[in-house]
């Protein structure tokens, strides 16, 4: 019974992939891509944007194309998600499962160590790469995965990241970049800004450090319009400003030991902190799943086959068998790994459904209608989205397009 009806499946597929091959004569040539500068704010959640602390943010909110929300993908942490908005694969299928993970064949991974930069850790395809193969220059202002040499390449430009660069310092590198004559001028630019995320992990979400910080960031942004405006690019350009999770407050002493529970003898872990991977130690499996899977105060274990199916997570081969996710606001340590001596006051990495744990989007530019409101979304599809602005065929993903389809311009040659 199954048989004719992939038969007639493929044979629509075959009929589709001719039509599209055999482009009439009379079809318009298609048109150059405008310019994308995707801009992340490390950390900044949803309910900033449009809350009168960052103007030229708030600005940007009021006139161009917002969404209700983002929602992060599982875990709300910087690698994972970073690395999802440029490929639009889940964690599971791009391998950057955790910020810190180990690969039973590579090793260790640590996302702000030298293993960070090695390719072989970092599965699909970036953004770059489909942009690079269609002629289009590239450069990354910092964003993770872009030191590494991923799917045969880099951007055109990167550099190696410095998290003592200021946000100005970084933006005057991006205008740089689009002061180029045309033909060398990057087509698609990132702009990483990790100074509201460090402030709030160092002093609390809206500490007078991360109004500071939102400031300066803020600051650099006007900047970022300013020239833009100054060169004639805004009506050629695609300005894109999201986060890559939210933030919440934490308590010092809010922590919960997992060797309370289970003995260290009978276990390794390769993370600690919101979300921890356990493995138990051969020959402990049943008194590992005895004692750790289900519920315990402020946090919850599963075996990694049976997460949250919302959470797409758990078939990568680098998850350890057991996954444990702390409550908003506490953290998984274990009595001999306490937390690192500097305070954390604030933090990410909680479930993907806490409200708190929201990122924002906010896009203006030729290719977007201003002021529409979209409905939240998950960050699987910027991907997509971004491949449609560069014009470029997107790679298998996670995401779609249609997302955005309210809050994109009809263009000629465009499928919208
Ligand atoms: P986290 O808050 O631990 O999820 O990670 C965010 C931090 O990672 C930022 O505050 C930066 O200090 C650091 N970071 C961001 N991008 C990079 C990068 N490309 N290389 C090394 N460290 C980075
Ligand atoms: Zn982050
Ligand atoms: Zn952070």
């Amino acid at each position: 019974m199954r048989l004719p009806l992939v038969r007639v499946t493929l044979l629509a597929a075959l009929l589709w992939v001719a039509g599209c091959a055999t482009t009439p004569a009379s079809a318009p040539p298609p048109l150059e891509p405008h310019g994308v500068v995707l801009v992340s704010i490390d950390g900044l959640r949803a309910d900033i944007p449009g809350s009168g602390r960052m103007p030229t943010l708030d600005a940007l909110f009021a006139q161009g194309a917002r969404a209700a929300w983002v929602n992060p993908s599982y875990p709300t942490l910087t690698f994972p998600n970073h690395y999802t908005l440029v490929t639009g694969l889940r964690p599971d299928r791009h391998g950057i499962v955790h910020n810190d993970l180990e690969d039973p064949v590579l090793g260790r991974f640590a996302s702000k160590k030298a293993s960070g930069r090695d390719g072989r850790f970092w599965g699909g395809e970036p953004i770059w790469i489909a942009a690079r193969r269609a002629g289009l220059k590239t450069a990354t202002m910092f964003w993770p995965g872009s030191e590494a040499e991923i799917a045969g390449g880099r951007p055109d430009h990167w550099r190696p990241f410095d998290g003592t660069m200021t946000a100005d310092a970084r933006v005057a590198e991006v205008l740089g970049w689009l002061d180029l004559p045309p033909a060398e001028r990057p087509r698609f630019i990132t702009l990483y800004l990790e100074q509201y995320d460090v402030a709030a992990h160092a002093a609390g979400t809206f500490s007078p450090q991360a109004l500071d910080a939102m400031a300066d960031v803020d600051a650099a942004l006007a900047t970022l319009v300013r020239g833009l405006d100054a060169r004639g690019l805004r009506s050629t350009t695609n300005l894109i400003v999201l986060s890559d999770h939210g933030m919440a407050d934490v308590r010092t002493g809010d922590t919960a030991y997992l060797d309370d529970v289970l003995p260290e003898s009978l276990f390794s872990w390769s993370s600690l902190g919101p979300v921890a991977h356990i493995t138990p130690r051969p020959g402990h499996e049943a008194e590992v799943t005895r004692r750790l899977i289900g519920r315990h105060d402020h946090y919850t274990c599963w075996n990694k086959e049976a997460l949250p199916a919302a959470w797409h997570y758990g078939r990568n081969p680098r998850i350890a068998p057991f996954v444990c996710q702390s409550d908003t606001g506490w953290r998984l340590q274990l009595h001999r790994h306490p937390l690192p001596a500097r305070a954390v006051k604030g933090e990410h990495g909680f479930v993907p459904e806490d409200p708190q744990m929201r990122a924002f989007f906010v896009a203006s530019g030729p290719d977007f209608v201003p002021g529409v409101q979209l409905p939240a979304f998950d960050n699987v599809d910027v991907y997509p989205l971004l491949a449609h602005l560069l014009r470029i065929a997107p790679a298998p993903n996670d995401g779609t397009l249609d997302t955005f389809a309210p809050a994109l311009t009809p263009r000629a040659g465009s499928a919208h």
